[in-house]
């Protein structure tokens, strides 16, 4: 049983906290907290051992009532790995001047430079360059719904060229200062974003041109790909190929799933804690292939999709498993993923 700490119990803090939970060889020894805020609270309620990263600040939770059990430090020692999950740029600096310092291997999450991290991961596309290694970063939410529905297609016929044009959501449920309101926003407004390079951090050869743009919704990414196929194959062997992959869902607009909104309802209908869904939603009526080219829509649950990506990195850079597939399948199997 592998000891996992989080640094950084946030939006996706918490949920690698319960996910790492939900596996039967590895466990959360516990989570760090910075304010005695609701999350604080949680977090001991749920049962987490919690550490405090501000150690003078133990008066403030004490005078909260909520249980501290150490300082972030002494968390630190007691792990055989840390899931940073701590706000974008905060993570590289942790890594120079703690995990480095400590010799403890460490994860961190898309909004820190794939450069000073120096590797990045997706279990699709490559797990086997991460086994075993000190230092990995999880790529980001829009990334990783790239690297999901990208990775089986070039699989199953090549892929020459990709053009993708991603909507994205202005802020979290959660987020009160994050926008826009009342415009959509070029974002970044130069060609190419950030995301194709990311994703050619973990798919090393693709060739991949992406545009994007922030629009005032909570309610996940949308993103609208164009790939030109290597080789010729028909929309049902496409559909047959993303229904057998793991994370992926084709959903039918026909059958009510018309908009991100309606996907947000399903996972709700799942039963799904925190209305999370891990998967990749694709719209099956939005697959179609023109002139060899392969047009579809999908949408990412940006506060969880990376979820069970983190569990899989857990696996690959302490050795326990050196086989991705099983690593999905055993992460899904104890997450409940479709
Ligand atoms: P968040 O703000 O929700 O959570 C960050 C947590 O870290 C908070 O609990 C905060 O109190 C704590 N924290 C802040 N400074 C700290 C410090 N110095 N030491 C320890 N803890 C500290 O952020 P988030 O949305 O969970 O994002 C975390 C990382 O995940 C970022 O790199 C982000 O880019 C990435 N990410 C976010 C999303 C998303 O949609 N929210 C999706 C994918 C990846």
């Amino acid at each position: 049983m592998k000891s996992v700490g989080i640094n950084g119990y946030g939006t996706i803090g918490k949920r690698v906290a319960d996910a790492v939970s939900a596996q039967d060889d590895m466990k959360i020894v516990g989570v760090t907290k910075r304010s005695p805020d609701f999350e604080a609270r949680m977090a001991v309620e749920k049962g987490y051992d919690l550490y405090i990263s501000v150690p003078e600040r133990e008066s403030s939770f004490e005078e909260a009532g909520i249980k501290v059990t150490g300082t972030a430090d002494e968390l630190l020692e007691k792990l055989d790995i840390v899931v940073d999950c701590t706000p974008e740029g905060i993570g590289a600096k942790n890594k120079e001047g703690t995990y480095e310092k400590m010799g403890l291997k460490a994860i961190f999450q898309g909004g820190e430079k794939h450069d000073q991290i120096g590797l990045s991961f997706n279990s699709f596309s490559n797990y086997n360059d991460v086994i075993g290694k000190d230092y990995a970063r999880v790529v980001s939410c829009n990334t990783t719904g790239l690297c999901r529905t990208l990775n089986p297609i070039n699989d199953l016929c090549g892929i020459k060229k990709v053009r993708a044009v991603m909507v994205r959501r202005g802020a979290d449920p959660g987020q009160v200062k994050k926008g826009p309101i009342n415009a959509i926003v070029p974002n970044p407004p130069t060609v190419p974003s950030h995301h194709g390079p990311d994703v050619q951090t973990v798919m090393y050869d693709l060739n991949i041109t992406t545009m994007a743009l922030l629009v005032p919704t909570t309610l996940m990414h949308q993103h609208n790909l164009m790939v030109e196929l290597e080789s010729s194959v028909s929309v049902d062997d496409i559909k047959e190929k993303l229904n057998e992959t793991p994370r992926v869902l084709l959903l039918k607009a026909g059958e009510g799933l018309t908009s991100t909104a309606g996907f947000m309802e399903y996972a709700k209908d799942l039963g799904r804690s925190r209305n999370d869904l891990f998967e990749i939603g694709v719209w099956e009526e939005s697959l179609n292939i023109v002139d060899g080219e392969l047009y579809y829509m999908q949408a990412i649950h940006q506060e969880s999709d990376v979820v069970p990506e983190n569990v899989d990195a857990i696996r690959a850079m302490l050795e326990m498993e050196d086989d991705p597939s099983k690593s999905i399948q055993k992460t899904n199997k104890a997450m409940g993923i479709l």
